[in-house]
């Protein structure tokens, strides 16, 4: 059966493909040619980098794609597609080429209810000390992300998050005015006239 997932994609440092734009079209070039379909993409978005604001901006920005890929093995595309444009494991919320999460996989809640809801309240302190080794669905920290929900609801306002029951422009609405606005359409430089 086709299943539908949500994924979000950041880039912050030059790729291989190019500048972080490029390489977030090339992301969605590259899983189109893996057999799945972009039923629809986000603009991208500029936001400041987090944790250190003085790193390069992230250009981020959401899609939807129909696959027929189980969820584990459309992660694993989605880190093959990483490692296709530069992806260097590093530490967690380093500056990277690319970073791709899968937000949702339909309705799917993984590995279980329990431990979604255990990794989505632990605090970012916490975070920073532990790591998901296993894949963990919806995103733990989707809810928390203006630079992922300003985004989603461009492309679908009235997605539901199956364990919080919200659905995407009510999660933004709860985030705070500022984190929002952080996030704008990315304009690309205009090209220098001689
Ligand atoms: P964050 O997940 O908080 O945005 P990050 O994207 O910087 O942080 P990564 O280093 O890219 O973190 O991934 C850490 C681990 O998370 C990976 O080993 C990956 O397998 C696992 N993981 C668990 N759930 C997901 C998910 N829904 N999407 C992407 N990776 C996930
Ligand atoms: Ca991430
Ligand atoms: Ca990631």
């Amino acid at each position: 059966m086709k299943a539908h997932y949500l994924i979000a994609l950041g880039a912050t440092l030059p790729s291989p493909a190019g500048p972080p734009q490029t390489t977030l079209d090339h992301a969605l070039w590259l899983i189109a040619e893996g057999g799945d379909h972009v039923i629809a993409q986000s603009r991208w978005y500029e936001t400041p980098a987090f944790p250190m604001p003085t790193d390069p901006p992230y250009i981020n920005g959401v899609a939807l794609v129909g696959s027929f890929k189980t969820t584990q093995a459309f992660l694993a595309a989605l880190q093959q597609v990483e490692a296709a444009l530069g992806r260097v494991r590093e530490k967690r919320w380093s500056a990277r080429t690319i970073d791709l999460d899968l937000i949702a996989a339909g309705d799917a809640v993984l590995p279980d209810r329990a431990t979604q809801e255990r990794w989505r309240d632990l605090s970012q302190a916490d975070q920073t000390e532990d790591w998901p080794s296993e894949l963990i669905v919806p995103h733990p920290s989707m809810q928390d992300r203006a630079i992922g929900l300003v985004p989603l609801v461009e492309i679908a306002p009235d997605w539901h998050h199956p364990t919080l029951g919200k659905t995407a422009a009510e999660l933004l609405g709860g985030l705070p005015q500022a984190d929002i606005e952080a996030v704008v359409p990315f304009e690309p430089a205009a090209p220098e006239t001689a």
